[in-house]
C-alpha cells in the first residue's frame, strides 16, 4: 500500500496515512483534518461497474439460451444465430471497463492493470466469435 507524508495542520506533528484516506486524525491533538487530494471513486466508476454487469450478464445468458433454444428448435446451429447476443453483451462490457478505467485514471489512479487485462480479454472473445462466424460462413 502506497503511503503519503505530510503534518497536521494543528500541531505539526508528522503524519503518514494510506494513500486512499479521506479523513485523517492526527494520534496527538486528535485533530481531524481531510486529506486536500484523496484518490477515490467517483460516481462514473459505479455507472461503469453497473454497465460492465448488464453486459457480462447479456453475455453469460447466451451459454443459458444455447441449450434451451437448440432443444426447442431442434437446430445445431442456434449458437452462430444467437451469437449477436454474447457480441452486444461483449461490447457493453467494454463501455463499462472502459468508463471505470478512465475514472480512476483520472483520478490519479495508474493502477488499471487488471481493467486493461480484462478489455484485452474482451476484445479477444469478440475477434473469436468473429472468427467462429466468418469460418461456418466459408464452409457453407
Ligand atoms: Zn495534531
Amino acid at each position: 500500500m502506497d503511503f503519503i507524508y505530510g503534518s497536521c495542520p494543528e500541531c505539526e506533528t508528522k503524519l503518514r496515512s494510506p494513500q486512499d484516506a479521506i479523513l485523517i486524525r492526527c494520534p496527538t491533538c486528535k485533530n481531524e483534518f481531510q486529506v486536500s487530494n484523496p484518490i477515490n471513486k467517483t460516481q462514473l466508476y459505479f455507472i461503469g461497474k453497473r454497465i460492465f454487469f448488464i453486459g457480462l450478464l447479456v453475455f453469460l445468458s447466451y451459454f443459458v439460451l444455447i441449450p434451451i433454444v437448440s432443444i426447442a428448435m431442434s437446430d445445431r446451429l442456434v449458437f452462430l444465430y444467437l451469437i449477436p447476443i454474447p457480441l452486444l453483451g461483449s461490447i457493453v462490457a467494454l463501455v463499462g471497463l472502459t468508463l471505470m478505467a478512465y475514472d480512476k485514471f483520472s483520478n490519479g489512479d495508474r493502477m488499471v492493470v487488471v481493467e486493461l487485462i480484462v478489455i484485452g480479454f474482451i476484445l479477444v472473445s469478440i475477434f473469436g466469435f468473429y472468427q467462429t462466424v466468418s469460418g461456418f460462413n466459408g464452409i457453407v
